[in-house]
């Protein structure tokens, strides 16, 4: 690609996501004003008020959630790498994610005994599990199964053959799968591409699977993707383990983490 056109596009998606993330705010502080403008004017039964209240505090949640993908797609924050047991994240945010789910999908952690440690940023790693949580939730509008689930594997050859940049060595698998609509062939070639989003103005901001892909690959790791339109959607984590610390004494390794949550 040539260099004036690759910068064309380039500014072009950088235009459609201001675009996005103006829309969106103005979606939130329109919810603001509009409430207060009520509140203050004291139209409102005092019933009312505190139905006026929560939509304020869900809008100021919905603007920390935009600022902070917005961060993690920078990369403003401070990688704190550590040893890390990935079933220790998972089931520290499993009542997030079934909060963010809904009760309509049902949520499977099938997290792997013995799943040894990886170098990663627990922070980074809870914003993978998120940005994924969230694109199962909007692939199950009426409802179906998010399963997360942790396993010791190896990669060899067959991967590094179609995959070039892939070490074969030990990984800690991390994939979550939903049964939701998957994609068709021209979403799966585009969706790890930053501001790629089928979601429509001011609901995507197409950053999600860019920065999950940022993280993994910053961690030495390798991402797949398998998708069935109709079936569901897989995503792979491969993070490569390291080896055990001699200070982990208790079940899985839960204990040598806790200290960087
Ligand atoms: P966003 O969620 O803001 O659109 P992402 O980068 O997370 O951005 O995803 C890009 C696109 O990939 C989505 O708009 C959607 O079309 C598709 N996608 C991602 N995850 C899934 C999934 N689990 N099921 C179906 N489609 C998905």
């Amino acid at each position: 690609l040539e260099d004036h056109l690759r910068q064309a596009l380039k500014m072009e998606a950088i235009g459609r996501l201001a675009g996005g993330i103006a829309h969106d705010f103005n979606n939130i502080t329109t919810v603001v004003t509009g409430f207060c403008e009520l509140l203050l004017t004291g139209d409102l039964s005092p019933h009312d008020h505190v139905d006026a209240i929560r939509r304020i505090h869900e809008a100021g949640t919905r603007a920390a959630a935009l600022t902070r993908q917005i961060m993690a797609f920078s990369h403003k924050q401070l990688l704190v790498q550590c040893a890390l047991n990935l079933n220790t994240v998972v089931r520290d945010m499993g009542s997030m994610v079934e909060r963010l789910i809904g009760a309509d999908v049902a949520f499977v952690a099938d997290l792997a005994p013995g799943l040894g440690p990886v170098n990663a940023d627990p922070t980074q790693i809870s914003q993978v599990i998120l940005n994924l949580t969230a694109n199962a939730r909007d692939a199950m509008p009426t409802g179906g199964r998010l399963t997360v689930a942790t396993a010791n594997v190896e990669l060899g050859d067959e991967t590094v053959r179609s995959h070039p940049d892939v070490r074969p060595g030990r990984y800690a698998l991390l994939s979550v799968s939903d049964t939701g609509t998957g994609m068709p062939e021209d979403v799966l070639v585009h969706m790890f591409e930053p501001f790629f989003t089928t979601k429509g103005v001011g609901r995507g901001t197409g950053l999600g699977l860019a920065t999950v892909y940022g993280i993994i690959k910053q961690s030495q790791g390798h991402a797949e993707v398998t998708s069935r339109v109709g079936t569901g959607t897989t995503v792979r984590l491969y993070l490569p383990l390291i080896d055990e610390p001699p200070a982990v004494a208790d079940g899985d390794g839960v204990r040598a983490e806790k200290g960087h949550e």
